[in-house]
């Protein structure tokens, strides 16, 4: 039985109901008038349901896919801005106990070289992240109670923001590990993290059982139920996704949102962000084996069919996918993207070549965070490494209302183009920095609150004179 406020995975999730879902969608493909209706709905900004925004997906009408792109670009626009976010993933341990057929983790994969990083290695990874100015990380590990236990994050996350080097700081962390305890989640809103994401893989219970034969991950309750005890433990903000290419894209669409619906019902908030990752190729792992791949459209559409149905809701898009893909995804609603990323542990800090074989998956962008920071400003965004939302404690609820209220444009725009400058000045080269600064003098005046303004254009200055982190 479908209930949203379930707290039991197969209720709130419901595989009857997303067939059902899945069925009405069908029906409706090409009901014009029933299609300019949900559109007419999601022009109101508040969002549309999982069975709304899955008759979108279905659409195979050109003109209403065409006005759901314009839409889905509109609404980023308003809720965003220019702003892209920027972060870099951290790899700490690829040990790993579970059976994750996709993943080159997994325990029975004899030839990746596994590794866990020491404190001081994370202190090398860490400097090295900051040189390249990074200020937001994900922290990455697998699955091993014995080798990589809660401590262990724990004890990283208190060296990642102890480390101050020349002018860098890594101000929020977010964390990527396997579902845990309630008194784990605490243990991690102690130590001060950002989101805690964790990715679903797949919502249809009987693919996610036999894409997950062994190891703790093998419990779909326990996985699919694991954002309600982050959230019992009082982390504010997490990040769901699937991982696109293991079970039909729908039905993973529809189990997505329905996630976020029950977020939203039971908790008072839904995600803080979505991530949409596609399977890659890796080490041991060929995902031509997997055959519910998308293609580069289909995956565009569930991007702009997402933003237009949770328009709150930060977007994520790693370097599994090319500058191309990216370029594209960022104009249907992504609000965050990764740069410079390394995916094996200890990458950043190591002379030669990544490692292929200790990578988690292939990159697709190999662009330096700089490359991307000037493609970005070329294109017309503003590269933003706030992190003042999560520090002034405006997680979860408060960070929605202010979301909510339209006053974000006061608040994030002049953060950004502080946190941006402080880039340009420490990090950037001199092509971006020149690009960088014409870009500033121009969104500074887009600031609408003329206050705002003044105090954006003094911490300017500031900045340009030696002064660091300024917040609104
Ligand atoms: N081990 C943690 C867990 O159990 O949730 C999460 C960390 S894992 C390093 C991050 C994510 O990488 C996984 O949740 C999965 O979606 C994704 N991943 C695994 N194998 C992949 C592959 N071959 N291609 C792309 N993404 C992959």
């Amino acid at each position: 039985m479908y209930d949203k406020y379930s707290m039991v995975a197969d209720e709130f999730i419901s595989d009857d109901e997303i067939n059902e879902t899945l069925k009405y969608a069908d029906e409706n493909k090409s009901n014009r008038e029933l299609l300019s209706a949900i559109l007419d709905k999601a022009r109101k900004r508040k969002g549309l349901d999982h069975r709304e925004a899955s008759v979108l997906l279905a659409c195979d009408l050109p003109d209403i896919n065409d006005e759901i792109f314009r839409l889905a670009g509109e609404i980023k626009k308003d809720f965003y801005g220019d702003r892209i976010v920027m972060f870099a993933p951290l790899y700490l341990s690829n040990y790993c106990v579970n059976g994750c057929v996709y993943c080159p983790y997994h325990a029975k994969n004899k030839h990746i070289a596994r590794k866990k990083l020491t404190q001081d290695e994370i202190r090398a990874e860490v400097i090295a992240l900051q040189d390249m100015g990074h200020k937001r990380l994900a922290l990455e590990t697998g699955e091993d109670p014995v080798n990589c236990p809660i401590e262990y994050v724990l004890e990283s996350i208190k060296t990642i923001y102890s480390i101050k080097h020349k002018n860098g700081a890594i101000r929020r962390v977010n964390v990527n590990i396997a579902a845990t305890t309630v008194e784990n989640y605490r243990k991690l809103k102690e130590a001060g993290i950002g989101t805690y994401i964790l990715f679903q893989e797949t919502y249809h219970k009987k693919s996610y059982l036999q894409l997950h034969p062994t190891g703790p991950k093998h419990d779909y309750n326990y996985h699919t139920e694991a954002m309600d005890r982050a959230m019992e433990g009082g982390i504010d903000d997490v990040g769901c996704g699937v991982l696109f290419g293991l079970e039909l894209y729908r039905y993973e669409f529809a189990g997505l949102l329905k996630h976020a619906e029950h977020l939203e019902a039971v908790h008072g908030v839904g995600p803080h962000t979505i991530s949409v990752p596609r399977i890659k190729h890796a080490d041991d792992i060929d995902p031509s084996v997997f055959d519910n791949g998308i293609d580069d459209e289909t995956f565009l559409k569930i991007i702009a069919c997402i933003r237009v149905a949770v328009p709150y809701t930060g977007m994520i898009i790693s370097t599994r996918e090319n500058k191309n893909v990216r370029e594209r995804a960022l104009k249907a609603g992504i609000s965050q993207i990764s740069g410079g990323s390394r995916t094996s542990v200890g990458g950043y800090a190591e002379e030669e070549e990544e490692d292929e074989n200790s990578s988690q998956f292939d990159v697709s962008d190999n662009r330096t965070l700089d490359e991307v920071v000037k493609w970005l400003i070329d294109l017309g965004y503003v590269p933003s490494f706030c992190t003042a939302c999560y520090r002034e404690g405006r997680t979860g609820d408060r960070f929605m209302s202010l979301c909510k209220s339209g006053q974000i444009q006061n608040c994030c725009l002049p953060n950004a183009l502080m946190t941006l400058k402080e880039y340009l000045m420490d990090y950037a080269s001199p092509e971006t920095r020149k690009a960088g600064e014409e870009l500033i003098m121009r969104e500074v005046d887009d600031i609408p609150n003329p206050r705002t303004r003044e105090f954006a254009e003094r911490h300017l200055e500031e900045i340009g004179n030696g002064e660091r982190d300024f917040r609104f």
